[in-house]
């Protein structure tokens, strides 16, 4: 007889994952749920998803594709009517003209950004990260081996990238450029003005490829004009991957479709990587996808007025209350604002506010609100508000930080 000599083991994680913590926006979303379970009435201002529902021609057109028999593997890269619905909507809102075979659809756009560095990123390459920054953007890169260089983009410049900091921060070694706009989670976006002066220092650094992400492009206000790089520099298409999805817009968070354009070698890449980890986009989603892209667009910019009204009453109410300011942004549906006021000042117990993140901790703790601190984004001194969420609850928010902030005192 043998003996089993087998003992257990702790789990050994990769070593790939040591430099990467949970998101910090999950860990306050899991305490505001802590918190809410034991009785309090928790606003939760943190989730970057939109309040409203999937429109009802969307989940049809999902429907209708179950009953057609749309329920088995389709091309890797997606189904031809599908990418044929996301040239169109390229041509139609972008000016740019992608075949279908320069053209991808994934589980969301989050993947498409996987696939696109784990495709392209040797260890050590590195990629430029304008900052604050959607935290999946540093995460992914150095997944993928590369290094991120976060090049910060304080308020006074808009949360924008300068050209001269572009420059400055290109090496030899640089095979990207992130950008985002209207970026997650300042909410600053890059009119053609600013673009240019950016796309012009890429034309003379030929190894530097330009990841753009238009997921916010419908929500801007005040006629607002979003545009794409490439529509502005089609120099650059060669070298740039042009990436949307239908998460924000068309409130699809939970169908994970993301899509992009770019050139055939980089695509092909992308489909490997992806035909060894999820295969082909879920069809049902497909196919709400396409009636998502061809469907009616009216409801869009009804939308994008509702979180325009939003937006004035979250950054007016936070601009009202001392120690605090924010600048009113271009899009997306969240207000990054400044807390470098209130640091040093002390709670009604004692405590001294030396961060955002002891800030925000406290407004969660003492005011019911959870909001996510400026740190989780790379740029400390800030906290970011997503106002993806009904009216009275926001002014309840906004009067419960007002009220909370009253009670912050000088130390002694
Ligand atoms: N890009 C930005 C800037 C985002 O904020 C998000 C989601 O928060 C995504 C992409 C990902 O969207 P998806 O749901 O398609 O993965």
């Amino acid at each position: 007889m043998t003996m089993n000599t087998a003992v257990a083991s702790d789990f050994r994680p990769a070593e790939r994952i040591e430099s990467l913590g949970v998101s910090e926006i999950l860990a306050i979303g899991a305490r505001a749920a802590e918190l809410r379970a034991s009785g309090r009435d928790i606003i939760s201002l943190g989730a970057g998803e939109p309040d409203f529902d999937t429109p009802d021609h969307i989940k049809q057109a999902a429907w209708d594709a179950m009953q057609r028999g749309e329920t088995k593997y389709t091309a890797l890269t997606g189904t031809a009517a599908l990418r044929t619905a996301i040239a169109g909507k390229f041509a139609r809102e972008n000016g740019l003209s992608y075949s279908a075979s320069e053209i991808i659809a994934c589980t969301g756009a989050k993947q498409v950004i996987y696939n696109a560095m784990m495709a392209s990123l040797n260890p050590g390459d590195e990629v430029i990260i304008p900052t604050p920054y959607w935290v999946t953007y540093s995460d992914i890169v150095e997944l993928c081996g590369g290094i991120p260089v976060l090049v910060p983009c304080a308020a006074e410049q808009g949360f924008r990238l300068s050209a001269t900091q572009l420059r400055e921060a290109i090496t030899p070694r640089t095979r990207w450029l992130m950008l985002n706009s209207p970026s997650n989670p300042s909410g600053a976006a890059y009119a053609a003005e600013h673009l240019r002066p950016l796309l012009d220092v890429l034309l003379e650094e030929p190894h530097v490829w330009l990841m753009v992400d238009d997921m916010y492009e419908h929500i801007v206000y005040d006629g607002f004009r979003h545009v794409t790089p490439v529509a502005i520099e089609p120099r650059l298409k060669e070298r740039t991957l042009t990436i949307n999805g239908v998460s924000k817009a068309y409130a699809m968070t939970g169908w994970r479709l993301g899509y992009a354009g770019g050139p055939v070698p980089l695509i092909k890449a992308m489909t490997v990587i992806q035909s060894q980890s999820t295969s082909a986009a879920n069809t049902i989603s497909q196919a709400a996808t396409i009636a998502a892209l061809e469907g009616p667009q009216d409801f869009l910019a009804e939308r994008a007025e509702a979180f325009r009204a939003r937006r004035d009453l979250v950054v007016d109410a936070l601009n009202a209350i001392p120690g605090l300011a924010c600048r009113s942004p271009e899009g997306a549906f969240y207000a990054f604002a400044e807390c470098g006021g209130v640091m040093g000042r002390q709670t009604p117990d004692g405590t001294r506010l030396d961060t955002d993140r002891a800030f925000c901790a406290w407004l969660m703790e003492t005011a019911d609100v959870a909001v996510v601190p400026g740190t989780a984004f790379g740029l400390p001194g800030h906290f970011r508000v997503s106002y993806a969420t009904d009216t009275e609850t926001l002014k309840t928010a906004m009067a419960r930080i007002a009220a909370a902030c009253a009670t912050l005192s000088d130390p002694a």
